[in-house]
Order: C-alpha cells, then sequence, then structure tokens
C-alpha cells in the first residue's frame, strides 16, 4: 500500500528522510533540503548582496552539491552573489588528478569559473613527494595545513569576500567529538560556527553545516548530479576514522545524535574564559599566523631541510628553534 507524502502535496513518498524520518515525494525533498540550506544562509548571515565567493571545490559529493545548491539559492531568493569554483591540486596520483576532471564538469555544468593552485607551484611539492619523504603517519598534518593556506591564497588572488565550504553535519559533528576527546577548548569553540572570520583573514562559511551526509548522497543521485566518490589513497587519518565510525554507530540507534552532537557542541561554548592567540603576519610568507612564522612555512621549513617531524605536534616551535641554533652552530664551525 502507498505511503502518502507527509508534506501533505497529495503525492505517494518515496523516501524516507534520514534527518527527521518523514516519507516524502522527491519534490517535497528537494524543496525540504534546499529550504534547510537556506535557512541556515539567512539565520547565520553567510553572506551580503554583492558579496564574491568560492566554493572550495574537491569534486566529492559535498562540494558539487554545495555549488548546485548555491546557484540555485542565488536565483531563488537573489541573493546577488558572484559565484567562483577553487580547487586546490593536492598533487595526489589516482585521486585528485581525476576528481579535477569532475570540478572541471562541474564548472561547464554550473557557468561557473574555476581557478585551480596547486601544492607545487605554491610550495614546491606535491603531495606524492611528501609521502614519499615523511610516509603516511602524519601526512594529513602536512595536507591540511597547506590546503587551508592554499585555499586563502587562491582567495586572495580571486578578490572573493569569503570562501564557502562543503562541510556537512556529520563533519562537525565528528569534529565536536574529537576536540571533546582531546580536551581541545579553543578548537571546539570554532568548530561549531558557521562562519568564522578574523582580522586578516578571509571570511569561510559553512551552508551545509546542518545538512545529513546521507541527505546530500540522495540529494546529488536524485538530481543526478556528477561526482567523484573515490576516497584519497592517503586516508589514513585514524582518529577521525574512529569518531566516525563511532557517530554512525550512534546514528543507526538515534539519527538525530548527529544534530544533538552540533547543538551541544554550540552550547559547549565557553566564551571569554579562554584566550585566543593573537593574529599577526608570518614574518616570513607575510599570510596571517597565530605565531612568528606560520605551521605552512614550519612544515616546509623541515621538508626542505630534510627533517620533516620538524613541525609536527606541540613541541614544533621548539624543534624550530633547535634546528635554528644547530644550524648556526655548524656554520661557524666552518
Ligand atoms: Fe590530504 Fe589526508 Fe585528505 Fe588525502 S586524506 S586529501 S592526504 S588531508
Amino acid at each position: 500500500m502507498p505511503v502518502l507524502c507527509s508534506a501533505k502535496c497529495g503525492n505517494n513518498a518515496i523516501l524516507k528522510r534520514p534527518k527527521t524520518g518523514d516519507a516524502l515525494c522527491k519534490e517535497c525533498f528537494y524543496w525540504a533540503f534546499e529550504t534547510e540550506i537556506h535557512n541556515t544562509i539567512d539565520n547565520g548571515k553567510l553572506f551580503k548582496s554583492g558579496d564574491k565567493v568560492a566554493i572550495g571545490a574537491s569534486g566529492g559529493k559535498d562540494s558539487t552539491v554545495l555549488a548546485y545548491v548555491l546557484k540555485l539559492l542565488n536565483e531563488r531568493y537573489n541573493y546577488g552573489l558572484q559565484l567562483f569554483l577553487l580547487s586546490i591540486d593536492e598533487g595526489i596520483t589516482g585521486y585528485r588528478d581525476d576528481s579535477l576532471e569532475t570540478v572541471k564538469q562541474n564548472r561547464d555544468d554550473y557557468e561557473m569559473p574555476l581557478k585551480i593552485l596547486s601544492y607545487e607551484e605554491l610550495y614546491g611539492w606535491t603531495m606524492d613527494s611528501i609521502v614519499a619523504q615523511i610516509g603516511r603517519k602524519n601526512n594529513c598534518t602536512f595536507c591540511g595545513v597547506f590546503r587551508r593556506q592554499a585555499l586563502d591564497r587562491g582567495a586572495a588572488l580571486l578578490g572573493v569576500d569569503c570562501i564557502a565550504t562543503g562541510h556537512n553535519a556529520d563533519d562537525i559533528a565528528e569534529t565536536v567529538l574529537m576536540n571533546v576527546l582531546r580536551g581541545d577548548i579553543a578548537r571546539l569553540q570554532r568548530c561549531t560556527s558557521a562562519i568564522t572570520s578574523g582580522e586578516g583573514s578571509i571570511t569561510r562559511c559553512k551552508p551545509l553545516k546542518y545538512t545529513y551526509e546521507k541527505e546530500i548522497v540522495m540529494y546529488a543521485y536524485f538530481k543526478r548530479l556528477v561526482y567523484f566518490s573515490t576516497e584519497c589513497v592517503f586516508a589514513p587519518n585514524a582518529y577521525r576514522g574512529h569518531a566516525r565510525a563511532y557517530l554512525k554507530d550512534l546514528e543507526k540507534i538515534r539519527p538525530s545524535a548527529i544534530i544533538d552532537i552540533i547543538h551541544s557542541g554550540e552550547r559547549l561554548q565557553a566564551k571569554g574564559t579562554i584566550k585566543m592567540p593573537e593574529r599577526r603576519n608570518c614574518s616570513r610568507c607575510g599570510f596571517v599566523s597565530s605565531c612568528e612564522v606560520c605551521k605552512a612555512c614550519v612544515l616546509l621549513e623541515g621538508l626542505n631541510r630534510g627533517m620533516p617531524k620538524l613541525g609536527i605536534g606541540k613541541s614544533s616551535k621548539v624543534r624550530l628553534q633547535q634546528a635554528e641554533v644547530n644550524r648556526l652552530k655548524t656554520r661557524i664551525n666552518f
């Protein structure tokens, strides 16, 4: 016996929404999905009319759906945005080279200008060559630090006001869990914000903050969007993997667990009690940093000196200073 759409449109339901359990027809699912993203944008004041927005595009499901929905909402609600695609080529053979082809397809399908920046041109290293030197243990630390700065550099080149990223509700709930487990209160404060900005750094926003991963996959499937679904070949990231598996188990028992964890993270913010790092400019590359030398320059220094562990871990600043002392000692001895 067919079930009627619970939005009372009179059509038969064809799916059960993972987030709410509602039985919906395809059109009512699209409307609910898109309207929730619009509400996140509107309530969080993520954009202003006239803003130039770079969508961080990897070719994966999240950024593909983000590009598609932002274009649609921009037209439906007259946001007045100028949209761009910004991709970072980490230099990972068999992964990023293929996914960039999907981004080029997005560029053509959604008629958005695309800018691609590579680690090789920015840092002189690809992730393939970094992994060849450091192995697979800390590769994501290098990749994450370099990508964050590369996106800022790309945004500066495009002259945009904001970078919109495809982080979804599952990603944010995972990050809340990881920060709770690590006791990292400073990061816990920031990780649930839909919009982050600071003096000298480009604004970043997450319009899919409350959107479930399962619904993103469903939306992309029904809309027949082209996206790339292979995982990165260097993707161990064991700690996040455990948080993800734990979250998926919780979701099976109680689907609202994802949104509940995000709301808990939002309420756990202990404003005023945590000293946030002062923002300044890196004395080497000039990019925004919380230290004298930014993390990207510290990591790069380690790679270029054949000491890749120099920038890993909390004592990296001490190691960098020690390396500088050793370098000077060697020079004096000569
Ligand atoms: Fe980079 Fe790690 Fe993500 Fe691969 S899994 S793209 S190495 S951060």
